[in-house]
């Protein structure tokens, strides 16, 4: 059984480990660098990315995780996740940085503000049995990808959910749905290159 963990400094971490329990992993929460070294997969939760970034700065793992999925771990994010793992931000806060993993441009809080949180279906490549509810909270879009870059899903024009290699994202929250089959897909990715 595949140990996935998640990353735990900020964000919805509880939803991330209840899903992937039931996607038959073992999760548990990271904060320490040492703490890699014991994982098969990663998840990077929704939330704020500014604050991830910040925290992860203070906890000392930026650079670490940064080495990690360059040197190939399989990692998941959602929404403030998926913004952690672009090689760019369209719009960051001063200071802000992210991990990397998939190239592609992020715009931020592109769907709108909090008020303007929204769900709605989302037809996922290689998701089978119809649609996900996609939870879109201050969401964001991928503006542009590499040519590397699979896109997985759109929504009204614009990509939600892609894939480069071991690395996953989403603009939305699958872990708030109680459908598990993203989950369930990363938890494949991560037993495939076990
Ligand atoms: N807007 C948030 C950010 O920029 C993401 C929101 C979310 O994760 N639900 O990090």
């Amino acid at each position: 059984t595949p140990v996935i963990g998640v990353l735990a400094l900020q964000g919805d971490v509880r939803e991330h480990l209840i899903a992937l329990a039931a996607a038959d992993a073992v999760a548990r929460p990271v904060r320490r660098p040492e703490e890699l070294a014991e994982i098969d997969g990663l998840v990077i939760p929704g939330g704020e990315s500014t604050t991830i970034s910040k925290l992860a700065d203070l906890f000392g793992m930026a650079e670490p995780l940064r080495e990690r999925i360059a040197a190939g771990l399989p990692v998941y994010g959602t929404c403030a996740g998926l913004i952690m793992l672009a090689e760019k931000i369209l719009d960051p806060r001063s200071g802000q940085e992210t991990f990397g993993g998939i190239d592609m441009i992020v715009r931020r809080n592109a769907f709108g503000r909090q008020n303007e949180s929204f769900e709605a279906g989302v037809t996922v490549e290689g998701i089978e049995d119809g649609p996900v509810e996609g939870v879109f909270i201050r969401a964001p879009w991928v503006e542009s990808v590499g040519a590397e870059v699979e896109i997985l899903a759109e929504h009204e024009g614009h990509i939600v959910a892609v894939r480069q290699g071991r690395v996953l994202a989403t603009s939305f929250h699958p872990e708030l749905t109680g459908d598990h089959r993203i989950h369930a897909l990363f938890v494949d990715m991560v037993r495939a290159a076990r």
